[in-house]
């Protein structure tokens, strides 16, 4: 396909700047895309500075895209030109394991192609994400955004959304429960507003008083300063689920002893290691749990759209013109975003 204008880093160290480079021609279960949005996810810093190792530079990144379907290949049936669509975080997967096979592409035995920096299964490039004009994407890999959604408002629902509501979905949050939601950030202020929507009762503990006042109005229905030892204090015993979206090494044995006895704390946040080392008696004396959770499998991320189109979600987000990705990664490092930046990516064309 024609030559793509996208954003790239070349090193850890480089920031972004204008790269651009040729997306494939369609396969036969191709979908080509002309990307309307794309979220800017901590996932996306993590990897272009290189946090968890192995990036391969150039890094497009972007995994929160939505946009219109241009062209379709020959087998594809599910899709046509103008479709309002949606690519997360992964673009393919083995397709025949257990953990395929039950729509959990997330947990492919031989693990699934991510839509930046993983090798293509089929020609070995290196996958370039959504910080760019154009994807192709093989259509197990494409969700269909509801047209009542605004496109720009719902693309941090390809990642955020979706990291945040398939625990909730896995773990049967619901009515009667207390859910915490650890950081206010992209991922955590969808937690708020999922969880709500499916019944609990929802605290974020967040370390910022400026975003008390916001967090209520997004649903939140207590909010507990976590650098505030009394407060943690008074919050002992309490919830039946943490969801932990803070993505640093932190301590995790002053929330774990705010869990109830069966309560699980759900890892979400990217963190390595877990420093320091867990209280094994805050586990062993109260049943607790401590889990983990990887974005969700593609049937579910329709289900999640679905779901959010029916409750009127979508994230709070702060619009974003591409040339100005390197502050906006500033802002990010300090929490200091009102919760997601979406790239309009008709700043790449100007
Ligand atoms: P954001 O930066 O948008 O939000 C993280 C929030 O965590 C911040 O807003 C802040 O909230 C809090 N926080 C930040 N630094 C610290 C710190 N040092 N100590 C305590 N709290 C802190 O990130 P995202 O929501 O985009 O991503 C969160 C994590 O989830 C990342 O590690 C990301 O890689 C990971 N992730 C995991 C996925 C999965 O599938 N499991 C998928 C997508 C992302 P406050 O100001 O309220 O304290
Ligand atoms: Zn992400």
């Amino acid at each position: 396909m024609a030559n793509t204008r996208a954003y790239a880093a070349s090193s850890p160290t480089s920031g972004l700047a204008p790269y651009s480079f040729d997306r494939r021609e369609l396969r036969p279960d191709d979908v080509a895309i002309e990307i309307d949005y794309c979220g800017v996810c901590h996932s996306d810093l993590h990897t272009v500075e290189n946090d968890w190792g192995g990036s391969q530079y150039p890094v497009v990144p972007g995994h929160e895209i939505i946009g219109r379907v241009t062209a379709v290949g020959q087998d594809v049936t599910r899709y046509q030109p103008g479709d309002l669509v949606g690519v997360g975080c992964m673009v393919d997967s083995c397709r025949t394991c257990s953990a395929c096979d039950s729509g959990l592409e997330q947990y492919c035995i031989e693990g699934s192609t991510m839509t930046y920096g993983s090798l293509d299964r089929h020609d070995g490039t290196v996958t370039h994400g959504g910080y760019s004009e154009k994807i192709v994407v093989s259509d197990r890999f494409v969700v269909r955004v509801p047209e009542n959604l605004d496109p720009a408002s719902a693309a941090p629902l390809l990642c955020a959304g979706i990291t945040t509501y398939s625990p909730l979905k896995h773990f049967k949050v619901g009515k009667g429960h207390k859910v915490g939601v650890l950081g206010m950030g992209g991922l955590g202020h969808m937690g708020v507003k999922l969880a709500k929507a499916m019944g609990a009762e929802v605290t974020i503990f967040t370390r910022s008083e400026s975003k008390v006042a916001e967090a209520k109005k997004q649903g939140a229905d207590h909010v507990i300063i976590s650098t505030d030892k009394a407060q943690m204090k008074a919050a002992a015993d309490s919830f039946d689920f943490l969801l932990d979206t803070i993505p640093v090494a932190h301590d995790l044995n002053p929330y774990l002893k705010c869990l109830k006895y069966d309560g699980t704390h759900i890892l979400v946040g990217l963190l390595t290691p877990v420093e320091p080392a867990l209280q094994a008696g805050l586990l062993v004396t109260k049943r607790r749990v401590v889990a983990g959770s990887l974005i969700g499998g593609m049937p579910e991320t329709q289900e999640m759209l679905d779901f959010c189109a029916e409750h009127n979600i979508t994230c709070d987000v702060e619009m974003l013109d591409i040339r100005n990705i390197n502050e906006a990664y500033e802002r990010l490092k300090k929490s200091d975003v009102k919760y997601r930046f979406v790239i309009d990516m008709d700043t790449l064309k100007q």
